[in-house]
């Protein structure tokens, strides 16, 4: 592991360091630069041989983040997947249909084993085809849900285009986690679906889904500290805050094989609540996400950074640098879609249309195969964006415009 290898050397901490756990705060932290730095297997502990699986998911830049898997890595997910299920409220007799991506996101393959270890009926939907999941819900007898709150809303739109109520359906319980969504959106969801819906927490450098989730009592979520060790800090200092503060949460690995983590920034904000649940349940609480400490948006369930957009645009000729990122965001850094407004130099301008075109073609499927997403290109005349004094806003919410 040369990336450990060196940083711990760079901080002087040697293993005798490490005494109890006051003593994380010698670590150095690694951050989501590292995986891109580090790219694809520096932070890999493992011989390949040892690797039974990788997933992955954005990066920050054109470079994805690489989550490679052992055999025990695979169990150990699987175990912390089956606890989720159950703390949410999940049995051996339920019948759940999992509509989080299956493939190179950890979110189906996550679900997928913690349901079968749990003995739960697995209906492997992965996302889309919302048609034929409304249809599965009524034949199959689904009663657990598992995918995007966002998802949640349309499979009820389209149930009622197709004249089903899904309250009147088997449904019972939903799962919904990997953006971004609120208490109201909770309780909208809850009132559409006729069920109870349980927010779930998990990230690909960690594990994928499966480091937290709420009890029946929603009152925060319960991180498996047996697995990751939680700790918040000030964003800004890097300096470790108490429990109730709001902050960044930093998670270690304490049982990751293949790529181990140490002192992770998440860049999720949120607070800790050590305090025993009402469930039972000791392990430390973390709250609902309020927002992120870098730019990273949630699109339709797939992480977008400024960063990528803006890679993608300085390779075009055509173009100038100059950008707008328009979001019509719903909750905090969440949007349903995105939006880019790319000025396009004089010469492509001044040319017949078809140019123009063509640029637009070219930018449009760029842009799908780099963020996985398809966004709207809007061409806009040169110098039309307004020029930053200071730092420039590349993202603007659509009631800003
Ligand atoms: P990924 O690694 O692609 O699964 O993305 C992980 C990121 O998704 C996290 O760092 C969060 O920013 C976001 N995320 C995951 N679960 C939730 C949740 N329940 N609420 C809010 N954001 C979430
Ligand atoms: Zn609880």
């Amino acid at each position: 592991m040369p990336f450990y290898r060196r940083t711990l050397k760079e901080k002087g901490v040697t293993p005798d360091d490490i005494q109890s756990l006051a003593d994380l705060t010698k670590l150095p932290f690694t951050s989501k630069l590292d995986f891109r730095d580090n790219y694809p297997f520096g932070l890999m502990a493992v011989s390949m041989e040892q690797v039974v699986r990788i997933h992955s998911s954005s990066g920050t830049t054109g470079k994805p983040i690489i989550a490679p898997y052992t055999q025990h890595d695979i169990d150990i997910w699987a175990e912390v997947m089956a606890r989720t299920l159950t703390s949410a409220g999940t049995t051996e007799n339920d019948v759940l249909q999992n509509a989080y991506g299956y493939g190179l996101f950890t979110g189906g393959l996550g679900f997928h084993h913690g349901a079968e270890l749990l003995g739960a009926t697995v209906i492997p939907t992965s996302t889309g085809n919302t048609k034929r999941q409304i249809l599965m819900i009524q034949d199959l007898g689904t009663t657990v849900i598992t995918c995007t709150p966002s998802y949640a809303i349309t499979l009820h739109e389209a149930a009622r285009e197709m004249g089903v109520d899904l309250r009147d359906s088997t449904l019972r319980l939903g799962i919904h986690g990997a953006e971004p969504w609120s208490e109201k959106m909770r309780a909208d969801i809850e009132d559409r679906l006729g069920i109870i819906a349980i927010n779930v927490y998990g990230l690909t450098e960690v594990i994928g889904p499966g480091v937290s989730v709420e009890c029946p009592y929603k009152c925060g979520m319960h991180i498996w500290e047996d697995h990751f060790l939680a700790e918040v800090i000030n964003p800004e200092t890097g300096e470790q805050l108490p429990y109730g503060e709001e902050g960044e949460l930093v998670i270690t690995t304490l049982t990751k094989e293949a790529q181990p983590v140490i002192r992770f920034r998440t860049r999720d904000i949120i607070s800790l609540n050590p305090e025993p649940c009402e469930c039972g349940r000791t392990m430390v609480r973390m709250s609902r996400l309020t927002g992120r400490s870098d730019d990273m948006l949630i699109v339709r369930g797939v992480n977008v950074f400024p960063s990528q957009i803006e890679s993608v645009l300085l390779e075009v000729e055509g173009v100038e640098p100059h950008y707008l990122i328009i979001v019509d965001r719903q909750h905090a850094f969440k949007t349903d879609e995105l939006e880019i407004w790319v000025e396009v130099s004089d010469e492509v301008f001044s040319d017949e249309m078809g140019k123009m075109e063509n640029l637009e073609k070219r930018l449009r499927s760029e842009m799908d195969s780099v963020l996985g997403i398809a966004a709207r290109i809007k061409l806009v005349e040169p110098r039309t964006i307004a020029r930053a004094e200071g730092k420039a806003k590349r993202v603007v919410d659509r009631s800003e415009l």
